[in-house]
């Protein structure tokens, strides 16, 4: 049975999600297989810097052909790009650029990440281990990431968008180690048997989540605790449910958490609320940002992955518990959002009066980051900042927790438990899709009826953002007060 890259990942990662891959693909969920733009894009730039390079003509699936193709390329070419090996037991895999360096090869890795992960020596290491054992001699293994410190100009520039990292070392390294996984995992796919593997925290982010874990509740001692703590746990009760801990073993958050789990309550902390809202000054302005950020540089004078703000949302409020106003900004142009959305930011916030954001890290950022570039509003902007108050940090802090949360701050998360406010009934729910939607614009993806769409899409979703701020404003004075 053939053993792929993705393969080998997976079963690295659990031998029985690759065993499940193998014999219950129907476990799956069906999504469909879509190419990851940025990735896919990043592919193509990155093979520009080597030039004369050739493509070895086959289809993904192709392996024996890829492997034969191969073979034959290496004799007359010095660069290929996805260039396959195959070796007679299983193990076959795809390189991005099998470069030639005197009688050896270099075995390239191209990475959309702006620096090398673990994952990535272990992927090379299966490279390595089958290319090398498919006759190649391998002399060194590359990772080519994308460089996060250049900062684009007028023209983009591939050789300094890209670094090359040398890690044979740390592949070499994992020889041994590869080599022996190869072998188990090979066994593995093959056994009729279903390997059995306990569960952990980390079967949150595995494709066969509910097919393992459905003696783990929706909310369980996984949302409280660390991975080694909530381990440690299930040991000692023999249980994922909150409801089978002992609540004062426990303090701070956790004690919240699970007493308020188990009794179906709100925890409430009246004093450090007002101390919370006794920081506030009128007028409230309520702000929030959407924003792309873009693997390859689409504007000057911007970074690999850096957020760039293309809308904003703000409701105003002059009193407490009064009426609110409303102005969205979004810039509707494939151009550079930053200039128009930096001017109307300056002019809509005013001059005094709480700028309040959920999780001010990210617009502080944002606000720094325009500030830098727009010399000329950087003192509006940055005052804007100095009036920043995150109405995260109460229900971060449980002044006011709801049982409902499940153990998370997000917005999300808070305002379904305390108001009839939801995001199912909009066009974009998350800020995922604002994103992806925008990008989609961007890059011309669009036609004019769907912008019109995806544009009152995303007027309605980051209006909600701030008006839910609006929202969980009045909980608080009501909790207060009560
Ligand atoms: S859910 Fe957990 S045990 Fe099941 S296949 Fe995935 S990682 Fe392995």
């Amino acid at each position: 049975m053939k053993l792929s890259k993705s393969d080998y990942m997976l079963g690295d990662f659990c031998a029985r999600a690759l065993w499940l891959k193998k014999h219950k693909p129907k476990l799956l969920p069906q999504t469909e297989n879509e190419w990851c733009a940025s990735g896919y894009d990043v592919q193509n730039l990155a093979q520009k810097l080597y030039p004369g390079g050739v493509v070895v003509p086959c289809q993904i699936w192709e392996f024996d052909k890829g492997a034969e193709l191969t073979k034959t390329l290496s004799a007359q070419h010095d660069i290929l790009f996805e260039a396959v090996a195959k070796l007679p037991l299983g193990p076959v895999c795809r390189i991005d650029i099998l470069q030639k360096e005197g009688r050896k090869w270099n075995l390239i890795e191209i990475k959309a990440t702006t620096s090398v992960q673990d994952d990535h020596i272990k992927d090379l290491a299966f490279q390595y281990f089958v290319f090398s054992n498919a006759g190649y001699k391998i002399k060194n293994c590359y990772v080519l990431h994308l460089n996060k410190d250049y900062n684009r100009k007028k023209k983009l520039n591939i050789k300094k968008l890209f670094t090359l990292k040398n890690v044979t070392d740390d592949v070499l390294d994992l020889y041994e180690e590869t080599k022996e996984q190869i072998l188990f995992l090979s066994e593995i796919q093959e056994q009729e048997k279903e390997p059995r593997a306990p569960i952990y925290k980390s079967c949150q982010q595995c494709d066969f989540y509910d097919y393992c874990c459905k003696k783990v509740p929706q909310y369980s001692i996984w949302d409280i605790f660390s991975a080694p703590t909530a381990d440690k746990i299930f040991k000692k009760i023999k249980s994922y449910d909150i409801n089978d801990l002992n609540a004062s073993d426990y303090d701070g958050k956790q004690f919240i958490d699970i007493d308020a789990w188990q009794k179906q309550k709100i925890h409430c902390e009246k004093d450090n609320i007002r101390g919370f809202l006794n920081t506030l000054k009128y007028p409230l302005y309520y702000l929030d940002y959407e924003t792309i950020e873009p693997a390859i540089p689409l504007f000057e004078n911007s970074r690999p992955y850096q957020q760039i703000p293309f809308q904003f949302s703000l409701h105003v409020q002059k009193t407490v518990g009064g009426k609110v106003t409303h102005f969205g900004f979004l810039h509707q142009d494939k151009s550079d959002p930053r200039r128009d959305l930096a001017e109307a930011l300056v002019e809509k916030c005013g001059k005094r009066g709480s700028v309040i954001v959920y999780n001010e890290n990210f617009e502080k950022k944002r606000n720094e980051e325009l500030a830098q570039l727009f010399p000329d509003l950087a003192k509006d902007i940055l005052n804007i900042n100095k009036r920043i108050v995150d109405l995260l940090v109460p229900f971060r802090s449980r002044a006011l927790y709801h049982y409902k949360q499940h153990s998370s701050a997000s917005i999300k998360k808070v305002l379904p438990a305390f108001t009839k406010l939801s995001y199912d009934k909009l066009d974009i729910k998350n800020g995922g899709e604002a994103m992806d939607g925008y990008f989609k614009f961007i890059n011309g993806e669009l036609t004019p009826k769907e912008e019109d769409i995806l544009f009152s899409g995303l007027d309605k979703y980051c209006a909600q953002d701030t008006y839910a701020m609006v929202l969980l404003m009045d909980v608080l004075y009501k909790k207060a007060k009560s």
